[in-house]
């Protein structure tokens, strides 16, 4: 059986013992293994400051760029290989891990630009600096400069491509080396990945490891100049943010959590419409692609109480029309769950959304096309309703990870931004409208509860991209509940790895040092 090590201090790894095993989710067979046990993190972290690090902050952001075009492009050649490793091990449909996998060498291509664009500099200014007393002389600028430090990088089981390069990309331009650990379950595909990048030597020595497994002592070494970037449930991130370390020592974090994210329609949509056309499509796709288990799907859809019904009716053909099964399978379009500890958590879920005031009005009775012998995480398609969302409090507090989403109905212009709320911070909340007082009310109501918000009307519904789509240019993250975090976002998302510091001094003098003469 597959073996993955983890890469450690330029080289494979392997840990004691046999450790967790890794499934196939479409027919439960063990896959592959990996431990941690006993590998040494002091090591790695130590690799990271005196090898990595300065190896990155020798580049320009320029040849950062370079670097990241580097492993973009290597990933792209090995793309084939890298989708039959998330079908294997995270039961993706072939679409599902074009998702994953194209989405981390469309972030990395990215940034590579944005690292040309910023050109041969080792510093950012930020702002045109001021005169800061009566001589013209003595000014003051803001500068930015990598930390000379560790980016640990803690990723969820549903994006293990997309998720370490979306990281690695941003902290490396940065000029950060990085540790990164995708969650054991769904390993896989971003150990084939690492193995990718350390045979192309595209990267500096120590600017990027890898953690298969667990991630044992690993953050008890973070220090005052690393980073801890981690995307997971919210116990689990608020288990992190209190680590002793990382509190004593102002460990900088960033967190991505769990997120009631929501659709509204808008009032003024009628049925047959562009507009609602694309509700229903952008619904159905939410739920079901990556088998809901996206961050960002929709699991709370909010609708004109007088057009619910129509609304429900139009949702449940169009998840019906989703065959799902083994991914492998001719037609399939959604796969299992990644895992049999998400099935449980899927199933615990649901039940506690219809103890907590949902109905379920929909669910494919269909059976899971090519699962052999009762074997494979496989959950259908549901349609939950809840008739009262005041009353329904679980709904707005309860994140099902999996293909299940809750209608609701709203009234008046105002209460969809209350209900919405309700939520206590979402990663992206969407709205479908093509009434300009409506999009102005409801985008005013739903931005401070949200990361990002998509308005999808008619002249752009067939160009929108689908709401749970992370663009590198725009940021990725939300308030409250969904961890209060910032990623991506172009430029903004360098900010994490940087230190920005306040010079003050003769303004010619600085300005040279700063390479702004
Ligand atoms: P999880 O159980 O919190 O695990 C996330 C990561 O944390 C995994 O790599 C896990 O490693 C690691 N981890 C767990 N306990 C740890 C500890 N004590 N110290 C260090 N690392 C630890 O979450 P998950 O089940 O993988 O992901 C599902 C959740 O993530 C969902 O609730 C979803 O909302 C959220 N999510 C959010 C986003 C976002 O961008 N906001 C994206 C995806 C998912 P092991 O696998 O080795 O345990």
């Amino acid at each position: 059986m597959l073996r993955l090590k983890s890469y450690l201090a330029g080289t494979w790894k392997d840990g004691e013992g046999e450790g967790a095993t890794l499934l196939d989710p479409s027919t439960e067979e063990a896959v592959a293994t990996t431990s941690t046990k006993g590998l040494d993190f002091a090591e790695a972290f130590a690799h990271a400051r005196t090898v990595g690090g300065p190896a990155l902050r020798a580049m320009t952001f320029a040849e950062r760029g370079a670097v990241i075009k580097a492993m973009s492009k290597a990933l792209y050649e090995a793309r084939e290989a890298l989708i039959d490793d998330s079908i294997l091990n995270a039961g993706t449909t072939r679409g599902d891990a074009k998702f994953d996998i194209d989405g981390a060498t469309a972030t990395l291509a990215y940034y590579a630009s944005l690292g040309k664009k910023l050109g041969d500099t080792k510093v950012l200014v930020e702002g045109e600096g001021e005169q800061l007393t009566q001589s013209a002389r003595f000014y003051g600028y803001h500068a930015k400069l990598p930390r000379p430090g560790v980016a640990v990088h803690v990723n969820a089981f549903n994006f293990p491509a997309w998720g370490l390069a979306e990281k690695a990309a941003v902290a490396l331009l940065a000029g950060m080396p990085v540790i990164s650990k995708p969650a054991t379950a769904t390993a896989l595909t971003a150990y084939r990945m690492m193995e990718v990048l350390a045979e192309a030597k595209v990267l500096p020595e120590g600017a990027l490891q890898l953690v298969c497994g667990s991630a044992g002592d690993l953050l008890s070494h973070l220090g005052p100049q690393d980073v801890l970037a981690f995307t997971g449930s919210a116990d689990t991130g608020a288990h992190l943010r209190g680590l002793q370390n990382v509190i004593g020592r102002s460990v900088r974090v960033n967190v991505e959590a769990d997120s009631l994210n929501a659709a509204v329609l808008g009032p003024d949509v009628e049925p047959g419409t562009e507009t609602w056309n694309r509700f229903i499509r952008d619904v159905s796709t939410e739920v079901t692609q990556k088998t809901g288990q996206k961050c960002t799907a929709t699991r709370r859809v909010f609708v004109p109480k007088a057009k619910i019904d129509q609304v429900q009716e139009a949702l449940a053909e169009a998840m019906g029309r989703i065959v799902w099964g083994d991914p492998r399978a001719e037609g399939v379009r959604m796969g299992p769950l990644a895992s049999k500890q998400q099935l449980d958590d899927v199933k615990a879920g649901v039940a506690k959304l219809l103890e907590g005031g949902a109905k379920q009005v929909w669910q494919s009775d269909a059976s899971p096309v090519g699962a052999k012998g009762g074997k494979g995480f496989f959950f259908p398609p549901t349609l939950l309703r809840a008739d009262d969302p005041r009353a329904a409090a679980v709904v707005h507090e309860h994140e099902v990870f999996g293909p299940v989403t809750t209608l609701m109905p709203y009234e008046g212009n105002e209460e969809p931004g209350e209900l919405v709320a309700l939520g206590q911070g979402g990663l992206v909340a969407s709205l479908y409208s093509d009434d300009r007082e409506v999009v102005a009310n409801m985008l005013v109501a739903l931005a401070p509860w949200s990361g990002r918000v998509l308005v999808a009307s008619k002249k752009v519904a067939d160009q929108a991209t689908a709401p749970g789509l992370v663009l590198p240019s725009c940021i990725h993250g939300g308030p409250g509940r969904a961890g209060g975090g910032e990623e991506l976002g172009g430029m903004r998302g360098l900010d994490f790895y940087l230190q920005r510091t306040a010079v003050q001094g003769d303004r010619g003098l600085l300005e040279r040092a700063l390479g702004m003469r």
